[in-house]
């Protein structure tokens, strides 16, 4: 970008604590290149899944310290169970493998933008920081249900302020709505 890293910027890089750099406002390259990595993942998860025949076309990956710790898909088919929407099963997958019940270290990462029963799932684990890439709408478009988190939208008088809620654009925003279209042939509605 041919910025000039500030001596704070490149401090926290150089201790690899890129929550320094999240919150502050000297440029983001760094941190959009992980989002997108991350995201990227989650999308990858949605087309898996309805490839698979598992659900709808939802992804969902649990991150901790730059390393995943689950990637998971919807798998509401898979299951026979209306509840295991990909941010919920990633919740309890991550939890199962690192063994506890809460998972304030760890961020998560959605294809789409999550359901209230998923961000209200996201928030029990204590998850710090969610990113997601589709906005609930293009879900809606394709037919799913309608409900939208209030609180996600910031509109909600739960809303915490202990999670920072990121919504990707560009490139990360485009490939996660395409994931609708490109699979709506390909499962049937539930
Ligand atoms: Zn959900």
């Amino acid at each position: 970008m041919g910025r000039l890293l500030s001596p704070r910027r490149l401090q926290a890089i150089r201790k690899g604590c890129l929550d320094v750099c999240l919150n502050d406002c000297y440029g983001n390259v760094v941190v959009q290149d992980r989002d997108h990595k991350f995201l990227t993942r989650a999308v990858e998860e949605a087309y898996k899944g309805v490839e698979n025949g598992d659900g709808g076309p939802f992804g969902a990956v649990v991150v901790r310290n730059d390393e995943i710790v689950v990637s998971c898909h919807n798998m509401v088919l898979n299951h026979t169970d209306p509840t295991a929407h990909a941010e919920v099963t990633a919740v309890r997958e991550a939890c199962k493998k690192l063994n506890r019940i809460e998972l304030s270290d760890c961020e998560i990462y959605a294809s789409c933008e999550p359901c209230p029963m998923c961000f209200g799932a996201i928030h029990l684990s204590r998850i710090k920081r969610l990113v997601y890439g589709a906005k609930a709408e293009a879900a809606i478009a394709i037919g799913f249900d309608d409900f939208i988190a209030d609180a996600l939208r910031g509109t909600g008088h739960y809303q915490k302020a202990n999670l920072e809620i990121k919504k990707a654009d560009g490139n990360g925003a485009m490939i996660a709505e395409q994931v609708f279209e490109k699979t709506k042939a390909k499962f049937s509605m539930y």
